[in-house]
This record gives structure tokens, sequence and C-alpha cells, in this order.
């Protein structure tokens, strides 16, 4: 089984201070600020730049004891997750279990934007946090 990956529709980057980062990738590097949206239930604040598949985005924990900030804590600031677009979740996730790949989550959970997104652990994809991510119909 192979899953059905349409590209990469983000990166994550872990950040302690959002509005340095922000200046940094809007002002210096010049990509388009989207979107700033605070998550409670992952305790963080998310800034989007760019649209469609592509997009970078920042995360910073808003509490001490969050998993992002347990991971900005032990690792320091960096690439924290990468998402890939995929055309069937469910049947993706059957596809790694099958392959042997250790899952975050064992079923989809929403995420941003009313998609549906599970992640793989990082020792099930050579060492990086990887989202998968199925977009809204329409
Ligand atoms: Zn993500």
């Amino acid at each position: 089984m192979t899953v059905k990956s349409k590209g990469l529709d983000h990166v994550a980057i872990v950040v302690r201070d959002l509005d340095a980062a922000i200046r940094l990738y809007r002002d210096t590097l010049g990509l388009e600020l989207t979107q700033v949206e605070e998550v409670p239930e992952q305790q963080v604040t998310t800034a989007i730049f760019g649209r469609g598949m592509g997009r970078v985005e920042l995360i910073c924990p808003t509490t001490a004891d969050s998993g992002v900030a347990r991971f900005l804590e032990k690792r320091g600031e960096g690439l924290h997750h990468i998402c890939l677009e995929v055309e069937d979740l469910e049947a993706a996730l059957g596809a790694l279990r099958a392959a042997g790949a250790p899952l975050v989550d064992q079923s989809p959970r929403p995420g941003a934007g009313g998609a549906r997104v599970a992640f793989v652990h990082p020792r099930g994809a050579r060492g990086v946090l990887t989202e998968l991510r199925e977009g809204p119909k329409d």
C-alpha cells in the first residue's frame, strides 16, 4: 500500500518569540503573513505564511508545560514537523500501520481550517515528526 500524497502542505518551525520570528519571515524573508491564530487545544499560537501548498507555519507555545513547550525546551528552536497533504487520511494511516510506522494519532483528529490531521512519530519518519492532512472536501 502506498499513501496517496499530493505534496508538501507546510513546514512548521517552533520559535520562542513569535513577534520576532514574524518580523524575520515577513519583513526580512518577504513571505506573506496570512493568518495568526491561537490554538488553545494545542496551547500554541501559530502564524501562517503563504497560501495553498508549501506554506510556512511558526508555532510558539502559550504555556510552559505543553508538548510544544517541552519540545522547545529539549531541542531549541527549529523544525518541528512537516505536513503532507493526502487524499485519504484513513487509508494513509492504514498504509503506515501496515509498514510498521509508529503513529502518534491512531485516527484522524480535527486540524486548522476544517482539515483532518494525524501525526506520524519521528521514529517512523526518519527523525521528522510528520503530519498528514486531508483538507476539507467541497
Ligand atoms: Zn502542521
